[in-house]
């Protein structure tokens, strides 16, 4: 998300709002301000707050919008006129730009919001981002007896990391995604910082090589463990192996990161029954 907020920005900072189509779904969060109130207004900034990019107009109001798992933003020059699957809404702008939010999931999560001054929206509850000090330094004191997994892929602790970075940063941290914050040392903690900081990084430089709106539709391919169970490990050749759930999975290397052990696989289990 970072790297697509830094694609919006220079496409359209300067820009001037005219006007938006909502389509298919009703994707805009908000009722107050109206998104007329942007029209006139232009685009003095771009940023990213966890999953969630913000425009800044001229006129102190923002729009936010979060794409979700499935979602992607089309640039349009000059604007269409179609309404292509999964449509949220398009915004147009001055010089004959416009943006189409799109939504490809069944989930339909995507949304935007229109917010006044001091109105944080859908930010309001997050925790801080991962990369901050605040962060950090949280990390290396708390008695946090959830698992770490679930800590990093938990939005209100920590901002900005999802589960297919959870899984990498655990597995260049060689640690158990079951292992509780509690129960590690501080060395563990500072192995699990330093992974956390370089996994992110690497994936920003990989966002930056690409171009155009699309965000993460494709991002899968370039995990290092996330979505590989059964292929081998890139560090020791053994295979990857998983644990399921309902919505998502944890991917890990029992030699790397659980000395062995296999964690047991409920939905496997159930298979084999
Ligand atoms: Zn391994």
């Amino acid at each position: 998300m970072q790297a697509l907020a830094e694609r919006v920005g220079a496409w359209l900072v300067g820009a001037t709002f005219e006007g938006y189509d909502p389509l298919g779904f009703t994707g805009l969060k908000t009722v107050e301000p109206p998104p007329e109130a942007l029209v006139g207004a232009s685009i003095v900034g771009v940023d990213r707050r966890a999953k969630y990019v913000t425009l800044h107009f001229d006129n102190g109001l923002r729009v936010m919008f979060h794409l979700s798992q499935a979602g992607r933003l089309d640039f349009e020059t000059p604007p269409k006129r179609t309404r292509p699957k999964g449509s949220v809404v398009r915004w147009r702008f001055s010089d004959d730009r416009a943006v189409l939010l799109r939504e490809f999931g069944t989930e339909r999560k995507a949304g935007w919001w229109v917010l006044a001054p001091g109105d944080e929206g859908p930010v309001e509850k997050l925790g801080p981002e991962a990369t901050s000090d605040e962060f950090a330094q949280w990390f290396r004191t708390a008695d946090d007896g959830r698992r770490i997994h679930t800590i990093l892929r938990d939005q209100r602790t920590v901002a900005g990391v999802g589960r297919g970075y959870a899984d990498d940063i655990l597995h260049r941290a060689r640690l158990s995604p079951y292992a509780s914050l509690k129960s590690l040392k501080l060395d563990e903690r500072e192995r699990m910082l330093a992974a956390l900081q370089e996994v992110l990084a690497e994936g920003l430089d990989r966002e930056r090589l690409r171009t155009g709106g699309l965000s993460q539709n494709k991002l899968g391919e370039h995990f290092t463990v996330h979505g590989k169970n059964g292929l081998p490990c890139p560090v020791c050749g053994h295979d990857l192996k998983r644990v399921s759930y309902e919505s998502h999975e944890v991917v890990y290397c029992p030699t790397c990161q659980t000395g062995g052990k296999v964690l047991a696989d409920r939905r496997l289990s159930r298979l084999v029954k």
